[in-house]
């Protein structure tokens, strides 16, 4: 086995691959950015060096300051994880050249799967059945118009170079087909430095199956099933599960053997996945699906296929990498009941799955049979705006598609996440979504159950408004020596019970709170008994709750203290609720005018207004770019514009004035 690896990577997947690199008895090399000082991964490593500053392209995409390390640390081997560097050709080169195994492929078979196009030319070759489609050089509009007209619509748009859906467009009519390429091919320029597109026809009902190969450097190559990757948002997996739902027996082995022919195709050594799209319309058929492209590295949704072949693929990569053959055929291989992997990220499903960042007030999961957590952080660390705020993988194996379901959705439900928001409803809902249990599914899911999946707009929690503001009152009394708990239930008789033992009539109190920051006006009574109890009333959205009564107490995990104030959880869902600081006048808002803030950590790509312009409520007035997505930012009120505090192109804090707004008024 190889003495030693430095883990070029972060997070959850630093960690996973540190565990198993020490089961084996290796010396664990951690890498790490100044963001990342405390984090787990570098805890757990036997070792750890800084290579920079937090954004990525200061520190985990610098190959030459990796590689730096790994030779001062006398490192045997570098397992690149996901994302960073895992399909840069130079980086596994750099490896080579430094005698330090890379946990991969060849570059050469990262080169030939690098671009969408050739990938496709490549295993059209080996006779696997590509999209139809034209991949070819030719990029004029009107030659890829005609060929959108011959494919026939609705077509899809792609980038050559593409990754994570950009340079992605579906057109659905002719006439839409030029703003389209367009669009595509400035986006693809701007995020890969390459504007070349294919275009292809646009699969319907299409389910997103790909198979996990794993090549050793004998020849041999054999495949471990699917994983079904379909629900997706943005083109961005969401819930990953193998088997796939509807796969028969033959289709496996059809779609297995072109998945092998098309590792063989490139030469391939270690773990790969080969991406297929499926059309859907009439079930999963033999004869309709689609090579996409093939991911040359360990993939996010790897634990599914752990979790139904029993195999750790962090092992197998790296005996593979250090010469072993692979220690079976593929007729030892069979599939052992059903796993589901959903993704819980930091950020919120009701603004528009924004990402949310910041400190985690509170994190537990719970363990059990079958249950899997794969997380890089813990309770206290901060989810920063530099990396993929993706807080944990929870994995559910069950020996049915239904019990593994439900054992996540039951996993999800018992999970405490305070802080950032998260998508954690979101996922519970998915996992409970009736045609999804029933196997009716494909990629658009999600767009078409927003709604039904709470991923819209909601109206504050009046409830756990009530809820936080008794914890804070309850912490405030416990300072003070009173004896309080608190009671939630229905309430059968708010004062009347009390008035024989009251020292004096019930006091009122105002006390304005601030809920998920802004200012309400929740109501406040309060009044001590003879009994030194105190008794406490919240009114607020029309509703009672008690600080003391015979009711049922109420969970003390729903309930997080935080430096200023409580987060309430219910359902998945957090309410923060704080008192308003009387002194924390708001001066922007003091003429009426209005402020545009950066809503979360990230650079403002464009600015469409200037100082003396006239704008409308509602009016789109710059966009910033945070987490690989576009926020557009809108006029709150009608007015002018009296100020711009930053320019396009500037990395802008959250809460960082951008734009102030004067009104008439
Ligand atoms: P990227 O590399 O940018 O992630 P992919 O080629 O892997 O792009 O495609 C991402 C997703 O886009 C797929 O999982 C699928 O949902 C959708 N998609 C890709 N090609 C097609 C197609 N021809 N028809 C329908 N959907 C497609």
């Amino acid at each position: 086995m190889l003495e030693s690896v430095l883990i070029a990577n972060r997070g959850e997947i630093a960690c996973r691959i540190i565990r198993t690199a020490k089961r084996l008895g290796m010396r664990t090399i951690a890498v790490y950015s100044e963001a990342d000082k405390n984090a787990l991964f570098v805890q757990m490593a036997d070792e750890a060096h800084l290579i920079g500053p937090p954004p990525a392209r200061e520190s985990y995409l610098q190959i030459d300051k990796i590689i730096e390390v790994a030779k001062r640390t006398r490192a045997a081997s570098i397992h690149p994880g996901y994302g960073f560097l895992s399909e840069r050709v130079e980086f596994a080169q750099a490896c080579a050249e430094n005698g330090i195994v890379f946990v991969g492929p060849p570059a050469s078979a990262i080169k030939a799967m690098g671009l969408k196009d050739a990938a496709k030319a490549l295993v059209q070759q080996a006779h696997v059945p590509v999209v139809p489609g034209y991949h070819g050089a030719k990029q004029d509009p009107e030659f890829l118009r005609q060929k959108a007209y011959e494919v026939g619509y609705p077509v899809l748009i792609k980038a050559v170079a593409g990754g994570g859906g950009k340079g992605m467009r579906r057109v659905d009519k002719a006439a839409d087909f030029d703003a389209a390429l367009e669009s595509a091919q400035r986006e693809a320029q701007n995020a890969f430095g390459d504007p070349r597109v294919l275009v292809e026809k646009y699969i319907l009902s299409p389910r997103h199956i790909e198979i996990q190969v794993f090549a050793d450097k004998h020849g041999n190559v054999v495949h471990l099933f699917e994983r079904d990757c379909s629900l997706q948002r943005r083109h961005q997996k969401v819930i990953e599960e193998a088997p796939a739902p509807g796969m028969t027996p033959d289709m496996r082995a059809i779609m297995g053997k072109a998945a092998v022919e098309a590792a063989r195709a490139v030469g391939y050594v270690g773990a790969g996945t080969i991406e297929f799209i499926a059309d859907g319309r009439e079930g999963l058929r033999p004869d309709r699906f689609y090579f996409m492209e093939m991911n040359t590295r360990l993939q996010v949704e790897h634990p599914v296929t752990e979790a139904i072949t029993g195999l750790d693929l962090v092992e197998l990569q790296f005996r593979v990498a250090s010469g072993e053959a692979l220690p079976f055929s593929q007729d030892d291989l069979a599939i052992n009941g059903h796993a589901v992997e959903a993704r819980l990220y930091a950020e919120d499903p009701e603004k528009e799955f924004l990402p949310s960042t910041g400190k985690l007030w509170a994190l537990e999961f719970p363990e059990g049979e079958g249950l899997r957590i794969d997380t890089g952080v813990e309770a206290g660390d901060e989810v920063t705006p530099y990396y993929d705020p993706m807080i944990a993988k929870v994995i559910a194996h069950g020996a049915t598609r239904d019990e593994a379901l439900s054992r996540l959705a039951e996993a999800l439900g018992e999970t405490i996440v305070a802080g950032p928001k998260t998508n954690i409803a979101f996922l519970k809902k998915l996992c409970e979504a009736k045609e999804f249990r029933a196997g009716q599914f494909d990629t658009g899911f999600i767009d078409r159950n927003m709604d039904s999946l709470g991923a819209v707009a909601h109206e504050i929690d009046a409830q756990a408004v009530r809820l936080g503001v008794l914890k804070l009152i309850e912490h405030e009394f416990e300072e003070r020596g009173y004896k309080a708990a608190i009671y939630e239930g229905p309430v059968p008789s708010p004062w009347g019970d009390h008035d024989a033992f009251q020292l004096s009539g019930p006091r009122r109190e105002g006390m304005t709170i601030k809920v998920d920051g802004e200012r309400t006006d929740a109501g406040l009574e309060w009044s001590l008994s003879a009994s030194d109890d105190v008794d406490v009333v919240v009114r607020f959205g029309g509703g009672v709750s008690h600080l003391l009564g015979d009711y049922l107490p109420a969970d003390p995990r729903r309930f997080v203290l935080t430096d200023d104030g409580v987060i309430v959880l219910s359902d998945g869902r957090q309410t923060r609720v704080a008192p308003h600081d009387p002194f924390d006048v708001d001066l922007e808002h003091a003429n009426g005018g209005g402020t545009i803030k950066a809503p979360m950590h990230g650079k403002l790509i464009a600015l469409f207004v200037k100082p003396g312009d006239k704008v409308e409520k509602g009016q789109r007035l710059a966009i910033v770019e945070a987490m690989k997505m576009e926020h557009a930012l809108t006029a709150p009120t009608d007015g002018e514009v009296a100020e711009i505090a930053a320019e396009p192109g500037a990395q802008v804090a959250e809460g960082a004035r951008l734009i102030v707004l004067k009104t008439e008024a």
